[in-house]
């Protein structure tokens, strides 16, 4: 039998894993290491010296180990503190930052994500600490910030189940029409758009609509103009055609799905993993929260392009 080293097990070639829980907690295992690892990411890779703003200049920064100033590093040359959670989700939270670390690595590291519930058993954490949490790293920390796509990109609209908000104490409306009657359902239904690139990144968001003026404005801010366009033929789509230097449509009403290259599988393929997962995990999503489940997926289909390990 070959020899193994216990110490560093190997992962089968077919793993997905790029980063264990094991790695994780090695690298994470309480407060201190995060507050490290951010001040060495943001400020200062040899945990040394970082960039004064007031001093203008790389200076050697040093840590006071007084309680008040505890996630603060000090300029040695005029005394100015800089803090390594300044700006973050961190900053003023009372959670420590391995347990923010943990929720992070689940989300980035499962399939369909988490909820609240299960984050809340996971740390040991109030339900609304762990809702928390999780909301302020969907919006803010998985947010999508990089630039429009291009080349031959798929466009799509779904609608996803959500709750209805409902307002404080007030009773549901009854309807007066029948054309009114219909009115909550489709309030309780999100429409989702999706462009993807082929063969590269993807953006979602929900709209108020899908029809026409929102959802043209929307495909126009994400996509370059030298891309071709593949949508179906939904008739919101009419007209984009002048924005983009082609724009091929399949015939979905009259039954087509593929024309050589003219299909829209790939964003298909997207809606087809999003809501079961959402369903799965989540049971029902209000529409409020819908934009925080999207930057999760959005952001979990688009980190696999990169090759630095998902969590980081
Ligand atoms: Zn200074």
């Amino acid at each position: 039998m070959p020899r193994v080293d216990r110490t560093d097990p190997k992962r089968s070639k077919s793993s997905e894993s790029s980063y264990s829980l094991m790695e994780f907690m090695r690298a994470f295992p309480d407060d201190e290491a995060c507050l490290q690892w951010l001040w060495r990411t943001r400020f200062s890779p040899d945990g040394k010296h970082a960039y004064c703003e007031k001093c203008k200049q790389d200076r050697v920064f040093k840590r006071y180990a007084t309680k008040q100033r505890r996630f603060s590093w000090t300029c040695t040359g005029c005394g100015r503190h800089k803090s390594a959670t300044a700006g973050t989700i961190y900053e003023s939270s009372a959670t420590a930052l391995n347990l923010w670390f943990y929720a992070g690595y689940l989300l980035t590291s499962t399939r369909c994500g988490i909820s609240a519930k299960q984050l809340e058993r996971e740390i040991g954490v109030t339900y609304k600490t762990a809702w928390r949490m999780l909301n302020k790293l969907r919006k803010i920390a998985m947010a999508d910030d990089s630039g429009p796509l291009s080349g031959d990109v798929e466009i799509d609209e779904t609608s996803v189940d959500g709750r209805p908000r409902k307002q404080q104490g007030e009773p549901l409306p009854v309807p007066d029409r029948p054309s009114e009657a219909a009115k909550p359902r489709e309030r309780s239904r999100a429409t989702v758009v999706a462009a993807v690139e082929r063969g590269g990144r993807i953006k979602a968001t929900v709209l108020p609509s899908r029809r026409g003026p929102q959802l043209k404005r929307q495909v126009v801010e994400w996509v370059e103009p030298e891309s071709i366009l593949i949508t179906d033929d939904w008739p919101a789509y009419h007209g984009l055609d002048r924005h983009f230097i082609d724009h091929s449509r399949i015939n979905h009403s009259a039954g087509y799905y593929v024309q050589g290259d003219t299909h829209t599988n790939t964003v298909e393929a997207f809606f087809g993993h999003l809501k079961p997962a959402i369903r799965g995990t989540h049971r029902k999503v209000s529409h409020r929260w819908l934009q925080g489940y999207l930057n999760e997926f959005v952001w979990r289909r688009n980190a696999r392009l990169s090759r630095n390990p998902m969590f980081e």
